[in-house]
């Protein structure tokens, strides 16, 4: 069973060519709906008295959400940022916590026994407190962003030293090392405890960090691009989903799982918000899985 923590929101998205307000986001979110296509997937989280029924239900409908906790006294937790002309710069105008800042979050029952857990981008006190309520899970996968680098980087380094695998974007994992280099921030990643690290580097693809070795994978190309919020939490959502299928981690299967993922992720992007992410088919993901192969094939 996979489970995953971490942010539900309502994104406030502004980009120079279109915005939109409070539409579903989060980490957790796009990071378990992605998932879902490869392996029933668990969600924890927490909303507000705000968040709207259509939303729940779409949740509802794609996974299990008895681990989302609706708190009917306070805002679901609020992101607001605008990107540049290219889309490859965001900005963040307003992260509104709400719910999540004092949220105690527990582990219902049914999930304690979850065999994979991933800990989407979110409070790293959080994501260590929920972590110990787990009966044993055999494979842990954090990620993170600037604003819990910058405001608990010693937090967010003791994550990394308790799970197995860390995903992280480029500029975030340079900003956590103050390191020029992606794959020397990989190093240090991974010397830091977990066995693999995996850093995503937007449309120049991302790079795996495994036994000493860079393996670094190309995007899958597409030309349409509207939003990549949540492009990240859709590519670790399927890294998870793809491996929690498989007997073993080792370096192709790994691989193999970077291979999913940027396939989800470069669907994310075609549209705001989850917009395209919830259109996905089956067929799609094969289809761009045998193109993906195709192209890099030589
Ligand atoms: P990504 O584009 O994959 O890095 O993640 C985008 C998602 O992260 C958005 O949907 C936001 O709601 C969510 N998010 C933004 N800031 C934070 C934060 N500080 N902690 C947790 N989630 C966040």
């Amino acid at each position: 069973m996979l489970t995953i923590f971490g942010t539900v929101a309502l994104d406030t998205t502004r980009t120079p060519f279109h915005t939109v307000e409070r539409t579903l986001g989060g980490t957790a979110t796009f990071a378990s709906i992605s998932a879902s296509n490869y392996t029933p997937t668990s969600l924890i989280g927490i909303v507000g008295h705000d968040f709207p029924e259509s939303y729940l239900q779409l949740l509802k409908d794609r996974l299990d959400i008895r681990g989302l906790t609706i708190n009917q006294t306070e805002n679901t937790f609020h992101y607001d940022s605008s990107f540049d002309y290219d889309l490859a710069k965001r900005t963040t105008n307003k992260t509104e916590l709400n719910v999540i800042a004092n949220y105690q979050s527990t582990v219902p029952e049914e999930y304690i026994d979850s065999e994979f857990v991933y800990l989407a981008n979110n409070d790293p006190v959080q994501n260590m407190n929920i972590l110990k309520l787990f009966s044993g899970p055999k494979l842990v996968i954090c990620d993170t962003m600037d604003f819990w680098i910058i405001n608990k980087r010693d937090d967010v380094m003791k994550l990394i030293n308790k799970v197995d695998g860390i995903m992280l974007n480029e500029s975030e994992a340079k900003l956590l090392f103050k390191e020029t280099s992606t794959l020397k921030c990989a190093r240090l990643l991974v010397s830091n405890g977990p066995s693999f690290a995996v850093i995503n580097k937007g449309e120049n693809g991302s790079l795996l960090f495994h036994n000493n070795e860079f393996y670094p994978l190309p995007a899958f190309p597409t030309e349409i691009i509207k939003d990549p919020t949540g492009a990240g939490d859709s590519f670790g959502g399927a890294f998870m989903g793809y491996l929690s299928q498989q007997e073993k981690w080792g370096t192709m299967t790994l691989k193999n799982a970077m291979i999913y993922g940027n396939i989800m992720g470069s669907f994310t992007i075609e549209d705001y918000g989850i917009q395209r992410l919830v259109s996905v088919k089956a067929e799609d993901i094969k289809k761009r899985h045998q193109k993906y192969k195709e192209i890099f094939t030589f």
